[in-house]
């Protein structure tokens, strides 16, 4: 791969890096089609990281497609598929990992220690091995491109991160891969996120800038969904991740919740009262 790799980024185009774990859907997807679309040679990582999973999380049953996710990639035209195994990315003896500071110690971070670490070493190593010049991760995964932002600042990298928007179910569940784990019922309570997400939105639409009372106001569209369990629902600053007093046009609205046997995330960025952002 690096031998690859470093041909591509001789060449005349950018060399675009789309990190994921497989089970593509059309959120990937996307990611691919923006790289394609700005011009990038791309290659598609697909490496389901046991470092960002916890010892209770869904690692073993995390969905596993290989020869499927290639065909979904064929149209695409990508250069390269960097799909390898663990032992290639953790080798006997490996014993490095890459800790990120206050922005990774909250939110999912607080839920799911060591989360982040596994993510800021797996997308460290993906850098070093495939130096690309621009990486492209989805603004579904709000923490984690804060996390990877202050990686790349942090360590000096050279690459460029876009990040690009949510694509959802025309219901508007956010597309992920977890969703399959939903059964009809759960998949249809699943719309509680974003359901919080629009109220949320339409309150600052229409004046309302108390964090707290946004807040509480999602909290009371989850209080209708009995499926869905609340886990947080938040105004965050993007930069810090820090909750807000008082919303801002760029105020972000985060949302995490078990839906059956599925925990789900969702966020959308607020906008300025009586503006769509
Ligand atoms: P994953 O395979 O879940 O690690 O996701 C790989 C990349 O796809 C991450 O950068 C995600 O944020 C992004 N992604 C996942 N779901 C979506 C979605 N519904 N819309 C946009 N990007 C997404």
């Amino acid at each position: 791969m690096k031998d690859l790799a470093r041909a591509l980024g001789a060449g005349q185009r950018p060399l675009g890096l789309v990190p994921t774990m497989g089970a593509l859907h059309d959120g990937h997807l996307s990611l691919v089609r923006r790289a394609g679309g700005e011009g990038a040679a791309v290659v598609v990582s697909i490496f389901v990281n046991p470092t960002q999973f916890g010892p209770a999380e869904d690692l073993s049953r995390y969905p596993r497609q290989l020869e499927s996710d290639l065909g979904l990639l064929e149209p695409f035209g990508v250069e390269a598929v960097f799909a390898p195994a663990v032992e290639e990315m953790y080798p006997q003896g490996f014993d490095t990992l890459v800790e990120p500071g206050s922005v990774a110690r909250t939110l999912e971070g607080e839920r799911r220690p060591g989360h982040f670490r596994g993510v800021a070493t797996v997308v460290l190593k993906l850098f070093s091995i495939i130096s690309p010049d621009v990486a492209y991760f989805g603004q579904k995964d709000f923490q984690q491109t804060v996390v990877v932002h202050r990686l790349v600042q942090d360590f000096n990298l050279d690459v460029r991160l876009r990040i690009c928007p949510i694509v959802r179910e025309p219901d508007g569940l956010a597309l992920s891969s977890r969703n399959r784990y939903l059964d009809a019922d759960d998949r249809q309570a699943a719309t509680v996120l974003y359901r919080s997400l629009e109220r949320a939105r339409g309150l600052v639409y229409d004046g309302q800038t108390d964090a707290a009372r946004i807040s509480g106001e999602m909290g009371r569209v989850f209080a209708a969904e009995p499926r869905a369990q609340l886990d947080y629902a938040l105004i965050v600053d993007p930069r810090n991740l820090e909750p807000v007093v008082q919303v801002r046009s760029d105020s972000v609205a985060l949302v995490a919740a078990q839906v059956g046997p599925a925990r789900l995330i969702d966020n959308m960025i607020l906008g300025a009262p009586g503006r769509n952002p």
